[in-house]
């Protein structure tokens, strides 16, 4: 491998690299840029700013560092570069749609961010005193009426960070209004189209779980889901619109009978940007569902975090709700209830899952998106996002299988088959041909019921010219993996790395930089890893 240290950046290495790369050009093919890391940038020994030399008296007693630390002296430009370099490697909401299904990977709206960035958001601290941040408590208290309005429950905890988290809540919650009837009960419902974290959640907090089986219309089976309720049963969770793009229409049936059997239902919202506006889970019998923030109301996704998954709760299961706690008092005085004023507030709490209550900044931009649409705008978030994913499922029907195309219209996800691929062809060889046209590829291989399930999910932020792009890509894509081009196999040509082995990219990441020894008897970067 060659390294360029004058430019930053070495020419692509790898099969990128040496593709029909044209004679003529000399530095990095089509920007596929293979960057350095810093310490290979170079410039060690060096300070990047004008600094004057600090005067450091010994402290006493402390060990003294012997040699000054082996960090890059690089200046501002090449700082900067650097890091945008890095950050063009990646694919973004920003860059072009990210038609993830069951994520709901919406543009967010720079609103949200100018809302954000007010220093009396961006400043506050979690450990000022509830006295100081009044501003704070009222978003967060006016977030949560918004929550508990739109889903027609009766509370809301706040406090989660994500949605799985919120569904270790509404678990939890569940278990402490069993235990608070004297009552044990160790099984929970969960269909088998579930998402993953469903079933890891409901082990988590302590319960055996019981799948209940799909009906071929991609329905939960409510005579199934009947036959297995009885005295053992704490509850179900439920995803409503299911992980198949469609409508439960027996929410209220299933958790009537739930309900008779003396469980809980849990209802899974990640897909409320289908529903927000138009059905209130709380008239469903729904006793808690967690809101994705960061999906539904248009906050970030950022590697996982940060996130925050607030979860509503019935009557039912308020008491139980973890601490801290937002309340009004009967002046409309907001106030946090934590653990030295719970025993008066809310001695029914199951106890706390956070250190702090919650992502300040999450709050704030879920709020300003909601009130800059308003609740008409809202419902139409919803309309436009089944408007969307219908258009996606009708235009591209005739070329790809859809297995419950037949079932009706589908909510704001689009969910085909690998059904008519020619032998050997798979659902990855056309995610992997989407990265070549220039889309992140659709989430694929989930929900399991499906054979080769690619599940699309364009939100309401994508135009229709912009869906159009979307569509001809993937039909194009679905055409070659039915008449068998073998050049999809090897796809993606045009990305700075082909085909990963997914399982071992992320079982076991090699996160160490193994490169050359650096010049000038510099510490390799390998060394700098290892030590
Ligand atoms: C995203 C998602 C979750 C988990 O939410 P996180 O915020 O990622 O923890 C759970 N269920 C479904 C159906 C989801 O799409």
């Amino acid at each position: 491998m060659t390294t360029t240290q004058t430019a930053g950046w070495r020419p692509s290495m790898g099969e990128a690299a040496t593709r029909d790369k044209p004679a003529t050009v000399s530095g990095d093919y089509a920007l596929m840029l293979e960057e350095c890391l810093s310490f290979e940038l170079g410039g060690h020994g060096k300070c990047g700013v004008d600094m004057d030399e600090p005067e450091l008296a010994p402290l006493a007693g402390l060990p003294l560092r012997q040699a000054a630390p082996d960090l890059p002296g690089l200046t501002e430009p090449e700082t900067v570069r650097h890091y945008t370099r890095l950050s063009r490697q990646n694919y973004a909401i920003d860059l072009g749609p990210f038609p993830l299904g069951s994520c709901t990977m919406k543009h967010n709206p720079r609103l949200n961010e100018k809302v954000a960035r007010l220093p009396g958001f961006a400043d506050v601290h979690p450990l000022q005193p509830q006295a100081s941040v009044p501003g704070a408590l009222e978003v967060i208290a006016q977030l949560a009426d918004w929550l508990v309005t739109l889903t027609g429950m009766s509370a809301v905890a706040m406090s989660p960070k994500a949605g799985a988290h919120g569904e270790l809540c509404g678990l939890l919650c569940i278990r402490a209004a069993i235990d608070a009837r004297g009552e044990t009960r160790d099984v929970v419902l969960v269909p088998e189209s579930a998402h993953g974290t469903n079933p890891a959640t409901a082990a988590f907090a302590g319960f055996k779980v019981e799948s209940i089986p799909a009906t071929a219309a991609g329905r939960v089976d409510l005579d199934a889901l009947k036959a297995k309720l009885g005295p053992n049963v704490a509850g179900v969770m439920i995803t409503n619109p299911n992980t198949c793009g469609l409508f439960e229409p027996d929410m209220k049936a299933i958790a009537d009978a739930v309900h008779a059997a003396g469980g809980y239902v849990y209802c899974d919202g990640a897909n409320f940007n289908a529903v927000v506006g138009k059905v209130r889970p709380g008239d469903l019998g729904v006793d808690a569902m967690h809101i994705n923030l960061h999906k539904t109301f248009s906050t970030p996704h950022g590697g996982g975090g940060p996130g925050a998954g607030p979860v509503v709760l019935s009557e039912a299961l308020a008491p139980f709700a973890p601490l801290p706690f937002v309340t009004r008092d009967a002046q409309g005085r907001i106030h946090l209830v934590e653990e030295e004023t719970a025993g008066e507030d809310h001695p029914n709490s199951f106890g706390r899952m956070v250190a702090f209550h919650g992502q300040m900044g999450m709050f704030t931009r879920a709020l300003t998106y909601i009130l800059s649409h308003g609740a008409d705008g809202l419902r139409q978030v919803a309309e436009d996002a089944v408007l969307n994913a219908n258009y996606v499922l009708r235009s591209l029907e005739n070329v790809l299988h859809a297995p419950f195309g037949d079932s009706g219209p589908c909510m704001h996800e689009a969910l085909f088959s690998d059904r008519g691929f020619a032998e050997g062809f798979s659902t990855l060889d056309v995610a992997k041909g989407l990265i070549d046209e220039g889309f992140h590829p659709m989430t694929v291989y989930f929900p399991l019921v499906v054979h080769g399930a690619m599940l699309v999910e364009p939100t309401e932020t994508e135009s229709k010219a912009g869906l159009d792009r979307f569509i001809a890509s993937l039909r194009s894509l679905a055409e070659r993996a039915k008449a068998g081009d073998v050049s999809l196999h090897s796809a993606p040509h045009y990305a700075p790395r082909r085909r990963l082995d997914e399982t071992l990219a992320a079982r076991k990441p090699v996160l160490v930089w193994k490169g050359e020894p650096a010049p000038s008897g510099q510490p390799s970067p390998s060394e700098i890893g290892d030590r």
